[in-house]
């Protein structure tokens, strides 16, 4: 069966590496001169920044993504280190910022600054909840009803910021609680040996050895449709048919490619849904050192900073990702909706926070990055991923904007393309 793919993201590849794998016949179309869409690296100054993530997978070598790159027979090593996860706190109880020191945590103690009865609750709240998650509100609506303290909010901004670019308001705590349980069952971060190019380029060896081929440069800019059915593709005007498009576009640029001409079932609710989706925005900023800033090769969260989230030094688990000697280490933020305009400001804030953070160590700013709009750290922000199905019945939407649920990020992908796997390859 000949399938088109639309965008060589995570998303195209893993689902062209697991349609071809399956025997059918896989063309991607790509717009920009590189494979792997924000899932890449860029060589810099002998560093290996990236073209989005932050070489790390959310549930390291346990996780969704390393079960469907082995099940593809993809090549890569996923390294989880100890401590898996940190967090910063202020050296003394009752500051609210790093100025006068802080002390380092492991993730796990996470309950330590909570008051006592805050803790008794939580014990409570991880018996029950797992059972019965909580619905219908927000995660942070959630905490305010039931372990209210500053603690509470600041763990979970910095979480959520970290894991989605999001604030704890802003994530359903239905979605909340599917990540929480994730995190128990699949365990906490790993980076791929060699960054994301590590990932995207052993998922090209597969789709290649399997007889698939990508096309760079290319940029699909219509469909050909016949009632329910795409049947080309449109490349520079000229027509490719296909029995199967996959879409990594996300569900409001496909449905563009739709277009308004058709007036098959379901559209307009489609449209209307796909407009609705915010993409999730924020800040990367790359840090280059002679020595390590964090000293490991988990995440450490930021609770008390004023925007960075979470921040990873990849070259304590591969040193080859920074020139021999160096360090890697880099931030991220969440940029909320309503700071979109303000991004100069954010910078800003960011690098104090870095200053703050490492106050008497050295180090350079290799390369700040912001994300938004069409090249955002995720389609949709999650918990309101719409499914893969669009009213096209062999036209399918994958990548972030299609996650699976409780997937965080890349794990959320992956789950995503196994579903709409199941429904292709029943
Ligand atoms: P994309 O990577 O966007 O791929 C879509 C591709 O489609 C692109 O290459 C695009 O050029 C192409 N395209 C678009 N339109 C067309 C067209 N009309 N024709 C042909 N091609 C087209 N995830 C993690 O798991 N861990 C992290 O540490 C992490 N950190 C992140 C940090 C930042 C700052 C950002 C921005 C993201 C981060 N993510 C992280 C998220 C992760 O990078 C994304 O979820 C993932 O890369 C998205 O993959 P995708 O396939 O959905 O989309």
């Amino acid at each position: 069966m000949k399938t088109i793919i639309i965008g060589s993201g995570l998303g195209g590849l893993l689902s062209a590496a697991k349609l071809s794998k399956a025997g059918y016949e896989v063309e991607i179309f790509e717009r920009l001169p590189i494979i792997g869409g924000r899932f890449t690296n860029i060589p810099y100054q002998g560093f290996q920044l990236s073209t989005g993530a932050l070489h790390m997978i959310p549930h390291g070598p346990e996780g969704p993504l390393s079960q469907l790159l082995k099940e593809v027979g993809a090549d890569v090593e996923i390294i989880r280190r100890k401590p898996v996860s940190v967090i910063r706190i202020p050296r003394n109880k009752k500051d609210i910022d790093y100025k006068f020191g802080h002390k380092d945590i492991i993730f796990e103690d996470f309950k330590i600054p909570f008051s006592l009865l805050n803790r008794l609750k939580l014990i409570y709240y991880i018996a029950t909840t797992r059972k019965n998650p909580p619905t219908g509100q927000s995660f942070e609506e959630w905490c305010r009803k039931h372990i209210p303290q500053d603690w509470t909010y600041r763990i979970s901004d910095a979480f959520f910021g970290w894991a989605l670019s999001l604030k704890g308001a802003d994530v359903p705590v239905e979605e909340a609680f599917a990540i929480i349980e994730n995190l128990y069952h699949f365990g906490g971060p790993g980076v791929p040996m060699g960054g994301c190019k590590g990932v995207t380029d052993a998922l090209v060896d597969i789709i290649t050895s399997n007889g698939g081929t990508i096309h760079t440069s290319t940029e699909v800019t219509g469909l050909k449709l016949d009632n329910d059915k795409v049947t080309a593709v449109i490349v520079d005007g000229v027509e490719h048919e296909a029995d199967l498009i996959i879409s990594d576009i996300g569900h409001p640029l496909t449905a563009k490619l739709i277009g308004t001409e058709t007036n098959v079932s379901g559209m307009d609710e489609y449209v209307h849904k796909s407009k609705d989706l915010k993409p999730s925005a924020g800040i990367k900023i790359c840090l280059s050192s002679d020595k390590p800033l964090i000293g490991h090769g988990g995440v450490l969260l930021t609770p008390y900073a004023k925007r960075v989230n979470g921040i990873c030094e990849v070259t304590n688990v591969d040193p080859s990702l920074a020139p021999a000697g160096k360090h890697l280490t880099m931030s991220h933020q969440c940029v909320h909706w309503s700071d979109l305009d303000n991004l100069d400001r954010e910078i800003e804030l960011g690098l104090e926070d870095l200053r703050d953070i490492f106050a008497g160590k050295e180090y350079e700013v290799l390369l700040i990055q912001s994300y938004s709009n069409d090249w955002p750290v995720n389609r949709s922000p999650s918990g309101a991923d719409l499914k893969n199905r669009t009213p096209m019945s062999n036209l399918f939407v994958v990548g972030d904007g299609a996650k699976g649920k409780g997937g965080i990020e890349v794990e959320g992908i992956a789950l995503g393309v196994k579903n709409c796997m199941q429904n292709i390859l029943m």
